[in-house]
């Protein structure tokens, strides 16, 4: 059974989410320069979701002035468990003006190790990895609403409840097939991506000729 907090700015103070934490945002669109960050989603991955709604200044809001949520993101003893990190960065970056780090990514680890297929979504990964079925039935939704409705509060905590379970099957896949040290410098490469995204990179390969 999953329970969701619904905090409205920030975190609150003084809670201990764990050593990984899961991590996911929804924003008004999928780019991260032009579309703003309105929902983040966090979890230990004891069955429980806090999300976090950025209301902006203009319409009565916080904004970026939500200290407990950057402390989180930024602290160094706290890894952050994505699924496709890249774009969850750039858009707390351009939302929050932090740089999240250090972090982790499912959707990185999958295409390391699951080479026998190309289906890498957060779907697939929850139906054949964790044996949950989930909707993104809510993905295209408004998210910028100022009441948020139960079902895409639902559909917002699921992206964040089963990425432990994914990501312990993944670290296993990772080990098994030697490729845990290749994913973690992709990893760390993350934070750099999303700035090279935020700086109108995101087409080109700075590594090729
Ligand atoms: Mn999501």
């Amino acid at each position: 059974m999953s329970a969701i907090q619904l905090h409205k700015h920030d975190l609150p103070a003084g809670l201990d989410l764990g050593p990984i934490v899961a991590v996911d945002t929804e924003t008004m669109g999928l780019d991260p320069r032009r579309d703003r960050l309105c929902l983040v989603q966090l979890s230990s991955g004891d069955g429980t979701a806090h999300l976090v709604q950025i209301i902006p200044p203009s319409l009565g809001g916080k904004g970026a002035d939500c200290p407990n949520l950057k402390a989180l993101l930024t602290n160094p003893q706290v890894t952050k468990l994505f699924h496709y990190a890249r774009f969850d960065i750039a858009a707390l970056e351009n939302g929050l003006g932090v740089v999240t780090a250090p972090v982790i990514c499912t959707k990185i680890a999958s295409k390391l190790v699951r080479t026998y297929t190309d289906r890498h979504g957060l779907k697939d990964l929850c139906r054949d990895l964790a044996g949950v079925e989930i909707s993104k039935q809510q993905q295209t939704s408004d998210w910028g609403a100022l009441e948020l409705t139960k079902e895409q509060l639902s559909y917002a905590a699921s992206d964040v409840l089963y990425l432990h379970a994914i990501w312990a099957k993944l670290k296993a896949l990772l080990i098994r097939e030697n490729r845990l040290e290749i994913a973690q410098a992709a990893y760390d490469f993350l934070p750099v991506k999303a700035k090279l995204d935020l700086l109108g990179y995101a087409e080109a390969d700075l590594f090729s000729h």
